[in-house]
């Protein structure tokens, strides 16, 4: 009996050499793990004693042979394959051990040659013919089921179905490292491939998905570095499946606006924002632009918290605190709240280019809206200095409403966020409706997408709006540009929409 040993991550290999060499495998190995193996004082053979042949071109070929292949691949139950390995004088293989070379550690040196010679050749096809033949040759490619192996070897209770699981592992690790590789080439050369594999590492189960009746898992895209990439749960309980989906829209809007924002979020739509001088200043801002959405909802700070403003959360029931960083005072404020979750993620990491939506049986792949908005004033009226900044404002917060969307704000305050209604009037109407008693004098207004018909203008200037951020298009722009002449309302065009759904 034979086993071969091939592995990058050396982690156990001398327990698992060990174990197998004590149930009567003779040990084959390459380079490293040969040396591994020898100097934990375990008995071992070189591949090239197997191949007949010496490791060549830096290592590039050490397992491409027919002596190996013919060895894994043979049918044990098809005669003329049995007869094919005895004259060709082949000694079966009956465990496979690899793991990969580090493709992933290796994009991140961001040296092409060395991400090149870090793309694993001869560990792939052993996989990929041992997996193949399953029936009759083990692959193990998990430092973590060396253990089980090892039990069920032992046992004899290495079945059929405990081998096709082992096969099923090592397709779907060679799929994804093939995926990281196809994605790095199609990055390089902006190659529009008919095919696109993305490649995900499940990084642990989830308690439920959207509602507890649906099973979830968060998978970790390791191909990209992004605000999520790093993200380190300082306090609190595990994230959960709405967690990360919030936390993800709450981070990329606090970005987007800039040091010094806080955004409230509640059900992956933004409901108050504020920029200020600090983000003291901006939380007590965020806090009273919507004082009843928050209950239960995340922040988000683009800043580091303090203990002042620390104090001030603590007043309030919040699911996630994400923020740049905590001061340790504010650690000690917020910690004493068991079930409040404090996040640190890097808001200086870009953002990904790409936006996945699975539908039944088709995937939708698009560019992230990362839209630069246009600029032109088309009344009579000119916005101030200042109102330019709150229109600037009122529009990166619309862009991550839900559609229809409008945002109104003031000083770089949000006064109230109208998203996810299926009429634009009523994206307007909620507004009003939901902060009765709030001003909305000489504010901005905000709109993810075009004006239909005039309405919204009309009841805007009721509001006591000011002036105006669009993208325009429609075919009745001109009844709203009359309406806010008439209205001595400002209004600008951006020639860019921000649907969001
Ligand atoms: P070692 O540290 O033992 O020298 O190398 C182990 C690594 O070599 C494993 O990750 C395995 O996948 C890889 N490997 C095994 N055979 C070949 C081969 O023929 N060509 C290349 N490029 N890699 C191989």
């Amino acid at each position: 009996m034979r086993a071969l040993i091939s592995v990058t991550d050396k982690k156990n290999v001398d327990y698992l050499a060990k174990s197998l060499s004590d149930l009567g495998y003779e040990i084959v190995s390459t380079g490293g793990t040969l040396k591994k193996i020898l100097d934990s004082g375990i008995k071992a053979i070189d591949i090239e004693e197997v191949t007949g042949f010496p490791e060549i071109l830096d290592g590039r070929v050490k397992t491409l042979s027919p002596k190996v292949h013919g060895a894994i691949l043979y049918k044990r139950d098809d005669e003329e394959h049995k007869k094919t390995i005895l004259e060709q004088d082949i000694e079966p293989i009956d465990i496979v051990v690899v793991n990969l070379y580090d493709f992933q550690g290796a994009l991140k040196t961001r040296d092409h040659d060395n991400i090149i010679e870090n793309i694993d050749i001869g560990g792939p096809t052993l996989i990929r013919s041992t997996a193949k033949n399953y029936k009759d040759v083990l692959i193990v490619t998990d430092p973590s089921d060396y253990e089980e192996v090892v039990e069920r070897l032992k046992n004899k209770t290495d079945d059929l179905e405990f081998r096709e699981k082992l096969a099923a592992k090592a397709f779907s690790l060679t799929a994804y490292y093939d995926s990281m590789i196809s994605r790095y080439f199609l990055n390089r050369t902006s190659l529009d491939s008919k095919y696109y594999s993305l490649g995900f590492e499940k990084i642990s189960d989830l308690r439920y998905g959207e509602n507890p009746s649906q099973s979830a898992k968060v998978y970790e895209d390791n191909f990209v570095e992004s605000y999520l990439s790093n993200l380190e749960i300082l306090h609190g309980k595990e994230m959960s499946f709405n967690n990360y989906n919030d936390l993800n829209v709450a981070v990329e809007l606090a970005a987007e606006l800039g040091k010094n924002s806080v955004v409230g979020l509640k059900h992956a739509t933004p409901c108050a924002a504020s920029k200020a001088e600090s983000i003291y200043e901006a939380y007590i801002k965020t806090y009273n632009a919507d004082p009843v959405s928050i209950f239960g909802g995340i922040i988000a700070a683009n800043g580091i918290v303090d203990r002042d403003t620390a104090v001030e959360m603590s007043k309030i029931f919040l699911e996630i605190i994400v923020a740049e960083d905590f001061t340790e005072e504010a650690l000690e404020v917020l910690t004493e709240k068991k079930n409040i979750r404090l996040v640190k993620v890097d808001f200086s990491l870009s953002s990904v280019n790409i936006d996945v939506k699975y539908l039944n049986g088709k995937v939708l792949i698009q560019d992230k809206d990362q839209a630069v908005d246009g600029f032109e004033v088309v009344t009579d009226k000119k916005p101030t200095d200042s109102e330019i900044e709150d229109l600037k404002f009122a529009m990166t917060v619309v862009k991550h409403a839900k559609s229809n969307a409008i945002v109104i704000a003031k000083d770089l305050v949000t006064l109230g966020i109208g998203g996810g209604q299926t009429s634009r009037i009523w994206a307007l109407e909620s507004i009003g409706n939901n902060h009765p008693d709030k001003s909305f004098k000489n504010s901005v207004l905000a709109s993810d997408a075009f004006f239909p018909f005039d309405d919204c203008v009309t009841l805007a200037g009721e509001m006591g709006v000011k002036s105006i951020i669009q993208p325009g298009g429609s075919k009745k722009d001109i009844d709203s540009i009359k309406k806010c002449n008439e209205l001595n309302i400002s209004m600008v065009f951006t020639g860019q929409r921000h649907f969001k759904h």
